[in-house]
């Protein structure tokens, strides 16, 4: 047991929602009256990880319901601040449900008595994900148009559960939820949880943050709402070519009539976050401040719609027509709301004056009094001649007449007062008369800011019937604020309009990786990506660090840019719509469920296999690299030699096998490209510039070298090259005279470890022994013998 401070209560609520607890907010429901014992209390909400929407600045995240078909998983998502629900199919595989919902941020997942236990453990074990299991499928008629449109009644069975359990745990009806949207494999380009992290489209590996993502160099959305409807599309690029061909037409329009979007972009800085505030107000939980937000929201609609419809433009037309810009509503707030508004809407002080006649008759009963007390103040100084004496209020003891101690003998009986507090330095009184106007002032203030309470929720249910034109004015806010950010980035980034190809034809020249090049000190060199209808594999050689990953990273970050209808990052770009995107680049250790960076390799390589198809692209970066040179080598080329066969996918393969360079030869779709490097003594200059052909050698003790390892282990690791490369001559063996002897290494270790005398003085110095002048002239000398070595 222990106790909270309730105004408090929030964070440790959130505290408790955070570790996956789940918290029920218990509430008294009516007055503790004279003579009752018991007073009625119920729980009025339960807070759980998923349905938590009390933390503004909490990220978007998701509660998701799983059910079972006969092939498939079911998915749905609903986003309980914004009313967003999505719903959608996964083949009925472990990984693909895992992967599934690892893309978006899920803090809860609903399922049934038959889910399978080792799921729920892998969640609340691996994932830290709370599952709940919820039986009920029964939901109130009210929200039957969220689901009932979905064909199949696994799907709306999935919905239903979810629904219910959300009304079950806030015991609200929630208005503002709304139609499940079905998410289609054939509508989006595919891409699983790993690609996602590996191409760093929302967040960076190393890091794990924003900066340096892909999401982070286009956000250049000015609402909230934009920056989640961005994020959404590089989640799931389009497959449709028209529909992208129209945002390209916007861009277009937008880049070419730069005021308008300029003018465009100062608006929607006046947005707030419609969604949320939207959900708010359906979940009963707006204040003032929200309504002001809403306010100034509104306002800008009617010069937003102009500008649409400037760009003449058939889209921009639709949209703008399609903006409902509520005046009535609008106007309505303008008159009702002070410009400053209180935290809750208990307090009062949130209307104008002139808007409810009542409020105002209550509120000039306070102004009439305030008149009476300082009358009172007056009369009272004059009757008892205390001319310090004041009238006064405090919470405790209410109004009251202080009386400087020093002037205490001029109260006589015949002044009626009645002491109520002493104080250090006064006395204070109460009169018959003062308690009189008391009881009233009190009231009227009471009944006013009931008043206001009132007049506030009546406004907030007229807002309620406004739900649905509240929510699609903020979807069109939100997509035209991605478009302007979207130009902005194409203009600030370099971006050309791509064409989208029927044929399985990419032509895309200066090719260029925006993040790295964005990131980078040096300048970007941009390649040609190129493969015509006869080229599905362009296999890629090239010493280490040549830019092999960045090369394929950039073909697969612009098409995922053009998917989402974005320009992209070259001179020109002919590239056709692919389905699905599979990628597998660098190491990743799958540490948690004990998979060793080969077994993931293999894994992913085989999701790609088994599910691409001629219009996917995969990315295959050094595949069997983590096994046996041969067994390696092997696998790599029965890989390409399948999909060559029997996928027909666009690929890019990088590899230091050159041996598999070979395979030109004998399988007509595949072409080689390497990454062109020049010796440079010991070490490597890259010049990043993609040609046709293989690569020479792979530079791989070069690259060493510059990474500074011991130049005898340089030398050493030359001759067993050398040795290997002269007909599989067996490398000397450890022990022979090409062994570093003890003398080279003790000489290179001097060389290597120029300031260990430094780093020993440092470790003698005991700086809790030392005297401050002696530590300042320590440092002095250290300084300069760094300075002597270098
Ligand atoms: P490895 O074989 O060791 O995995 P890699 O060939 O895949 O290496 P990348 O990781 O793609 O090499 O690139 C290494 C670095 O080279 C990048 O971090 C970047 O700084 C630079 N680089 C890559 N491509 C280019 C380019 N086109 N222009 C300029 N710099 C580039």
């Amino acid at each position: 047991m222990c106790g909270v401070p309730h105004h408090s209560s929030e964070t440790y609520i959130a505290r408790l929602v955070d570790a996956g607890y789940k918290v029920a907010i218990c509430e008294q429901l009516e007055e503790s009256g004279k003579g009752k014992t018991l007073v009625k209390r119920e729980v009025t909400r339960v807070v759980t990880p998923g349905t938590n929407v009390d933390d503004a600045a909490a990220e978007e995240h998701y509660i998701a319901g799983v059910g079972l078909s006969e092939y498939f998983y079911i998915v749905t998502y609903l986003n309980v601040s914004t009313g967003d629900i999505y719903s959608l199919k996964v083949p009925k595989e472990t990984s693909a449900l895992i992967g599934e919902l690892s893309t978006s941020n899920v803090k809860e997942i609903v399922v049934g008595h038959s889910f399978e236990e080792d799921y729920i453990k892998h969640y609340t074990d691996h994932e830290g994900i709370l599952v709940s299991i919820h039986a009920s499928t029964d939901i109130d008629a009210v929200f039957s148009h969220l689901y009932e449109h979905l064909p199949t009644p696994h799907e709306q069975k999935c919905v239903r559960r979810l629904l219910s359990y959300v009304e079950k745990t806030q015991k609200r009806t929630l208005l503002h939820l709304k139609k499940a949207e079905r998410i289609e494999a054939t509508q989006t380009m595919r891409m699983d949880a790993n690609t996602i992290r590996h191409l760093e489209i929302l967040r960076t590996m190393i890091k794990d943050q924003e900066r340096g993502s892909l999401f982070w160099l286009l956000n250049h959305t000015k609402t909230a709402m934009g920056g989640r409807f961005l994020k959404r599309q590089l989640l799931r690029p389009l497959l449709n070519a028209s529909v992208l061909n129209t945002r390209y037409d916007f861009l277009d329009a937008l880049n070419k009539e730069f005021i308008t979007k300029d003018e465009l972009g100062e608006l929607l800085k006046n947005v707030y976050d419609l969604e949320r505030i939207v959900g708010r107000i359906s979940y009963g939980n707006a204040n003032g401040k929200d309504l002001l937000r809403l306010r100034k929201s509104l306002s800008v609609l009617p010069d937003f719609r102009r500008h649409l419809q400037s760009l003449e433009l058939e889209y921009a037309t639709f949209l703008a027509e399609s903006i409902d810009s509520l005046a009535d509503l609008h106007q309505e707030l303008e008159k009702a709301l002070k410009d400053e508004q209180p935290m809750t809407i208990r307090e009062g002080n949130m209307f104008k004056e002139g808007f409810d006649e009542t409020l105002d008759e209550l509120r000039v009963v306070h102004l009439d009094v305030n008149e009476w007390l300082k009358n009172l103040e007056k009369e009272e100084r004059e009757k008892t001649g205390v001319k310090k004496l004041k009238v006064g209020y405090n919470r405790v003891f209410g109004y009251y007449i202080e009386v400087p101690k020093g002037q205490v003998r001029n109260i006589k009986d015949e002044h009626g007062y009645t002491r109520k507090q002493t104080l250090v330095n006064a006395e204070r009184y109460i009169t018959e008369e003062l308690k009189e106007k008391e009881r009233i002032i009190l009231s009227s203030e009471e009944k006013s800011v009931q008043r206001e309470y009132d007049l506030f929720i009546e406004l907030r249910d007229k807002i309620r019937d406004k739900i649905p034109i509240l929510q699609k004015n903020a979807e069109i806010l939100a997509e035209v604020d991605m478009f302007t950010a979207l130009s902005t980035a194409s203009e600030k980034l370099d971006l050309v309009r791509p064409v989208l190809t029927e044929e399985p034809v990419i032509d895309i020249r200066d090719s260029r990786h925006v993040v790295v090049e964005k990131v980078m000190e040096d300048p970007f060199v941009p390649n040609d990506i190129r493969m015509d209808d006869k080229t599905d594999i362009l296999l890629i050689t090239g010493p280490n660090m040549s830019g092999k990953s960045t090369y394929m990273r950039q073909l697969a970050l612009t098409a995922i840019l053009a998917q989402i209808g974005s320009f992209v990052p070259a001179r020109s770009a002919r590239l056709p719509v692919f389905d699905q995107l599979f990628t597998r680049i660098g190491a990743s250790d799958d540490l948690i469920s004990g998979k060793s960076t080969f077994m993931v390799e293999m894994l992913d390589a085989n999701h790609a296999l088994q599910n691409a198809t001629e219009k996917s692209l995969i990315l295959f970066d050094e595949i069997g690299r983590g096994t046996s040179t041969y067994d390696g080598m092997a696998l790599a080329q029965a890989i390409i030699e399948y999909i060559h066969a029997k996928i027909g996918a666009k690929t890019l393969f990088s590899t230091h096998y050159h041996e598999l360079t070979d395979l030109e030869d004998h399988l007509p779709r595949l072409q080689n490209i390497h990454v062109t490097a020049e010796e440079e003594g010991d070490t490597i200059k890259f010049h990043h510039k993609v040609e046709p052909g293989r690569a020479k050698s792979s530079y791989g003790i070069n690259v060493a070298a510059l990474a500074k390892l011991p130049k005898s282990l340089i030398k050493r690791s030359s001759d067993i090259l050398a040795a290997l490369e002269d007909d599989g001559k067996k490398p000397g063996l450890p022990g022979g005279h090409d062994l570093f002897s003890l003398a080279t290494v003790e000489a290179e270790e001097e060389e290597a470890h120029p300031y260990d005398e430094i780093i020993a003085a440092i470790e003698s110095m005991d700086p809790d022994e030392m005297k401050p002048i002696d530590a300042l002239m320590a440092l002095y000398k250290l300084k300069e013998e760094l300075k002597n070595r270098k």
